[in-house]
């Protein structure tokens, strides 16, 4: 591994895209005790003993945010701890990831809120920013201490896992998150029409014999949302949309001006509800393909690609979300909701960039840049001069294989194990410390400009 100290780190060569600033091209980055000094021409004299790293052909970023998931420390860390979610992040190209808050104990207070940031602080990885509760024990009926919370360190609040039951209580929600200034993040499911169901109501619910989940659960609550959002002119995020009526949705608040953002996650543009019925590894009823929302049907999938393209998706968030063995094991009907993701959500934007349904600065975008705008994180998600030196360096060409016995989180429970991928994280920078090294980091050349060769 390189001997990277990085006090002073100049890295020339790369495609620096930072679309906060429009800087697309050709350009060295220099980072300084941690923080972005600037973004540097060729030209420039290499500044005095930097280390200098060669990144030609290589893709660099703001470090990427994953602002949805799940870490399950405190209490289910025979899933995943902090540190484990933490390891899996950089490995996946995130300096940043957001822990939603149902462990046990919910995060619904400042204790725990203190705790997330303590552990993840021990961990050294990537930085863990944790969403509080909305509702006391996220049970809808009561408001959490959000005030001590936001003065802890919460980022955001949302009560995912499950939707905030009714529509009364979101808007007293809104009121209160946009008093403290935090964007209430919302798991669209209206439980009346979603109950009981295991994966999409459509053709393959039918050919299966699975209870589905309808797409007007979601679009539902999303339209629900929106419409609050404009009673309360609160920050409204809307988590893992998944269906054409929630993207429309989003779409038209836009139009209307509110402060309403979204998230896609990689898996409902990736698949379709037929990889339940085996169209991946023919192994049908696969409980790697159970998640909720649920893998949609090709109708929605297009509509979730339009809004990549079109702008009204914000951000890419991979839902993370761990689970034992054991758990999956179970029949389809019992078996938990969730897959890992924070390992493969960089290379299934790739592909996106590759099919040309979105250009490498929009993939910029929805990773670093909107993720930082819909949290008001400041100091992230760009490379002007003072901000956090949070760098994300990918090749665009890797080619790989997903092995999930190697994968940095404690679960396994994904369905692209053996898949194979284009383009990785080669190395990721937190505050200017490099956090995790790809094996393939020969591609990063490094050298240390000298005193005596700057003299010449
Ligand atoms: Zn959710």
């Amino acid at each position: 591994m390189p001997q990277l100290r990085n006090m002073r780190l100049l890295i020339k060569n790369g495609y620096v895209v930072d679309p906060a600033q429009g800087t697309n091209t050709g350009k060295s980055l220099f980072v300084e005790d941690g923080r972005v000094v600037g973004v540097m021409s060729h030209s420039d004299n290499v500044p005095e003993g930097a280390e200098v790293v060669d990144a030609t052909g290589l893709i660099v970023a703001p470090g990427f945010i994953d602002m949805h998931v799940h870490l399950r420390e405190p209490g289910h860390e025979y899933k995943e701890t902090i540190a484990s979610g933490a390891a899996a992040a950089v490995a996946g190209g995130f300096t940043t990831v957001c822990a939603m808050p149902n462990t046990d104990p919910i995060n619904d207070s400042a204790a725990v809120t203190r705790f997330i940031i303590e552990q993840a602080e021990r961990a050294q990885l990537a930085d863990v920013l944790p969403i509080g509760a909305v509702t006391k024990n996220s049970e809808g009926t009561e408001l959490a201490e959000i005030g001590e919370m936001k003065s802890a360190g919460i980022v955001a609040v949302s009560d995912d896992g499950r939707p905030v039951p009714t529509a009364g209580m979101m808007r007293r929600a809104m009121e209160y998150a946009r008093g403290f200034d935090l964007p209430i993040i919302d798991h669209c499911e209206d439980k009346s029409l979603a109950r009981g169901g295991v994966m999409h109501e459509g053709h393959w619910s039918l050919v299966l014999g699975l209870r589905g989940m309808p797409a007007a659960a979601e679009e539902v609550d999303a339209i629900r949302d929106c419409a609050l959002a404009e009673l309360t002119r609160a920050r409204v995020h809307l988590a893992h949309v998944s269906t054409r009526g929630a993207i429309a949705a989003a779409r038209r608040a836009k139009e209307n001006g509110l402060s309403v953002t979204c998230e896609v996650a990689p898996h409902h543009w990736t698949l379709t509800d037929e990889a339940v019925a085996g169209e991946l590894r023919d192994l049908p009823y696969d409980t790697n393909t159970k998640m909720s929302p649920p893998l949609r049907s090709r109708d929605h999938v297009e509509a979730i690609l339009e809004g990549l393209r079109d702008g009204t998706v914000d951000v890419i968030a991979s839902d993370h979300a761990p689970h034992h063995a054991d758990e999956k094991a179970l029949e389809f009907d019992q078996a938990p909701f969730g897959i890992i993701g924070l390992e493969t959500s960089v290379a299934l934007a790739m592909d996106l960039v590759k099919q040309g349904v979105i250009s490498l600065e929009r993939l910029v975008e929805l990773f670093a840049t909107n993720p930082a705008r819909v949290l008001k994180l400041e100091d992230r998600g760009t490379f002007r001069a003072g901000a956090r030196a949070d760098i994300t360096i990918i090749d665009p060409e890797s080619s790989w294989t997903y092995d999930v016995s190697h994968s940095k989180s404690k679960s396994r429970n994904t369905p692209f194990a053996g898949r194979n991928m284009t383009g990785a994280a080669i190395a990721t920078i937190v505050a200017g410390r490099v956090v995790f090294l790809h094996p393939d980091f020969s591609r990063l050349t490094v050298s240390r400009a000298s005193a005596a060769r700057q003299a010449k």
